[in-house]
């Protein structure tokens, strides 16, 4: 039989290679960005243009290229950066590989115009597709600009795989923070769209991460250094009572490279152990600086996974450096702070303290006691009802009517009782039958009775269901109701979150909100809707930026629609919140008005029911 083995075209290698190397614009940002660093350069501007799909430009004054060079640099496995194995062991460049520039090349017009110091003129090449189009000596400025135009051009599904403008603008810009946070002795500006979005001048480490992420982040930054023979360790944590919701400011630079590792964000999730709220993450900037013979970097090709010799002890290190810091500055206690022990043993469980199993006991929960008021009908006002207008109920039932067209099976087991029924449900009528009323389990569930048997709401998906839709129909007849603020309220944002602020203005006003400023990096709000205590205010707009941020906004994306489910969602009634009996009842009520009762903003379960027959079955 024939040979069938051939050995690939090098631009057909080149594409394959660019799909590990080149996954969207903010790759071919990371890979240029760091060619620039490698080339000693102390400025560097990165053009962006439709967030990279157009253009991605980046300019810097390093060492530049000799015209051989210049055209070698563009070869597969071309590079000057080492040029033995046992060199990978010595690194102290971003790039080693040689597959960047090769594999950008196969995938996208790219134009390189490239200088050395002292020579009087430079070179510049056009290359398509790995095709060399041309190839001239120009005049430039010392150093290299390279152009990368319609990345993806002749790979079109990987060009429609691509995702909004948005999402690929947040990951150029992630990309951007990164480098620009492990070298702030080079200055660093970014232009989107033509105009300046980034301008890094050079500085020390605090005030890079202020210039970054605002003026705001100054008073949140909490110092850590620790210098032992096998790692040094520097740069600061977040306070813990500005932990975030999302992981977004968590930056780890191993030898001034961007790591991302899930063992030692652990160390440090576990420094922070106690002191952060429930689902709240600590915003960190460290550098770890270890010698580069107990690393391996080659095992991914983007870089961004390192293996090192003795996690262990870099966990152990890392974790009492940041427990000693946060003690240091008084924000957490420094109770068994001990750093031999710890480094022994990093994954000591046997000397964690444990505890006793939380048991949650409603105490107020008592059905006999409640049967018994009710039957004899004296105490009712303990219980403290608060009479629900029919109505409401029988709004109830006209909504999950129309409902059980489309989901006959969820509702066919939900048998409201009719309007007199109802009516009389909150009299004190003697009869057992009639023990309507509402208890509230481990402060998480609401339980009711109804006609086939039982309901069970969940207490926090209700209320945003009913949140939501009041939002909702807030925004689009634009018609809500504020509570003017006796002081404006002045709150402190970065630029860009600002920008995503201005986005939502004009629905945050129907809400209720009402702006009477907006600064570069901050706000005055002197309105404020109904339902939003002024406490409040903060969080909710933190997470409503950082649920936009997050949003892959596919074709349905709505502003309104994601304030809307992002407002319910920071202000319903949390799990863990016990409520009064008529706060149950009120729930109940307005869920049941809903347009969609039975599911939450996110399509989530609100509530189950439970027939006496299903309850029968289980006594058998
Ligand atoms: P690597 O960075 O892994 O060496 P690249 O494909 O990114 O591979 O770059 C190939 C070579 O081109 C580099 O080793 C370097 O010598 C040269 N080079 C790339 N970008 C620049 C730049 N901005 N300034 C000077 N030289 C550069
Ligand atoms: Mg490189």
């Amino acid at each position: 039989m024939a040979d069938i083995i051939q050995l690939l075209p090098d631009h057909v290698a080149n594409q394959i290679a660019a799909g590990e190397v080149v996954q969207r614009p903010a790759s071919v940002v990371k890979e240029l960005l760091e060619n620039a660093i490698d080339a000693g350069a102390s400025k560097i501007k990165l053009i962006i243009k439709d967030a990279g799909k157009t253009l991605i430009q980046v300019i810097d004054d390093g060492k530049g290229m000799s015209v051989t060079d210049a055209r070698l640099s563009f070869e597969r496995h071309a590079t000057s950066k080492i040029r033995s194995a046992e060199d990978l062991f010595q690194l102290d460049t971003k790039g080693f590989r040689g597959e960047a520039l090769a594999s950008i090349a196969a995938i996208a017009h790219v134009e390189l115009k490239t200088k050395q110091e002292g020579d009087d003129v430079g070179t510049s090449i056009v290359i398509e597709g790995s095709e060399v189009r041309d190839q001239e000596v120009i005049v430039t400025p010392k150093g290299t600009s390279v152009s990368v135009k319609n990345l993806f051009f002749n790979i079109p599904a990987r060009r429609n795989f691509l995702k909004s403008n948005a999402v690929e603008l947040r990951h150029v810009i992630d990309e951007f923070h990164r480098v620009a946070l492990a070298h702030c002795n080079i200055s660093f500006t970014m232009y989107n769209n033509g105009s300046e979005s980034f301008n890094l001048p050079v500085g020390n480490y605090r005030q890079r991460i202020v210039n970054i992420f605002g003026n705001k982040t100054n008073e949140k930054l909490v110092p850590v250094e620790e210098d032992t023979e096998v790692l040094k360790i520097s740069g600061f944590v977040g306070k813990p009572e500005y932990a975030k919701k999302t992981r977004g400011e968590q930056y780890f630079f191993v030898n001034n490279r961007f790591i991302k590792s899930a063992y030692l964000n652990h160390a440090i999730a576990s420094a922070f152990d106690g002191l952060l709220k429930n689902g709240t993450h600590a915003s960190y900037f460290l550098n770890l600086t270890v010698d580069p013979q107990t690393i391996d970097i080659n095992i991914h090709p983007t870089k961004t996974e390192i293996k090192f010799d003795d996690e262990h002890t870099l966990y152990a290190l890392l974790r009492s450096a940041v427990k000693h810091s946060l003690g240091q500055f008084n924000i957490a206690p420094v109770l068994d702070f001990e750093r031999d022990s710890s480094l022994d043993t990093p994954y000591n469980f046997n000397k964690k303290s444990t505890s006793a199993p939380a048991i949650e006991v409603d105490k107020s929960f008592n059905p006999f006691q409640d049967e018994g008021r009710t039957n004899t009908g004296t105490s009712t006002k303990s219980v403290s009802f608060k009479k629900e207008p029919a109505a409401n109920w029988e709004s109830l039932y006209v909504g999950l009517e129309s409902k059980s067209n489309s989901e006959p099976q969820d509702f066919s087991e939900v048998h409201f009782e009719s309007e007199e029924s109802t009516a009389s449900m909150f009299d004190d009528d003697n009869s057992v039958e009639q023990v309507q009323t509402t208890y509230q389990l481990h402060s998480k569930y609401i339980v009711s009775t109804i006609k086939s048997g039982m309901l069970v709401i969940d207490q926090h998906r209700a209320h945003q269901r009913v949140l939501y839709e009041d939002f909702l129909k807030n925004m689009t007849i634009k018609e809500a109701v504020s509570q003017q603020l006796l002081f404006p309220l002045q709150l402190h944002f970065s630029v860009q979150e600002i920008q995503i602020l201005n986005q939502l203005k004009e629905d945050l006003e129907h809400t209720g909100f009402v702006f009477s400023n907006v600064l570069k990096e901050s706000i005055e709000i002197t309105g404020v809707p109904i339902s939003v205590p002024e406490s409040e205010v903060s969080i909710i707009l933190e997470q409503l930026i950082s649920d936009v941020e997050n949003e892959v906004p596919d074709a349905h994306f709505s502003a309104t629609d994601l304030l809307a489910k992002s407002m319910a969602k920071s202000l319903a009634i949390k799990t863990g919140q016990s409520l009064q009996k008529d706060e149950q009842e009120h729930l109940v009520n307005k869920l049941f008005a809903c347009k969609e009762p039975n599911v939450s903003p996110t399509n989530k379960t609100t509530f189950i029911t439970m027939s006496v027959d299903e309850l029968d079955k289980k006594f058998i």
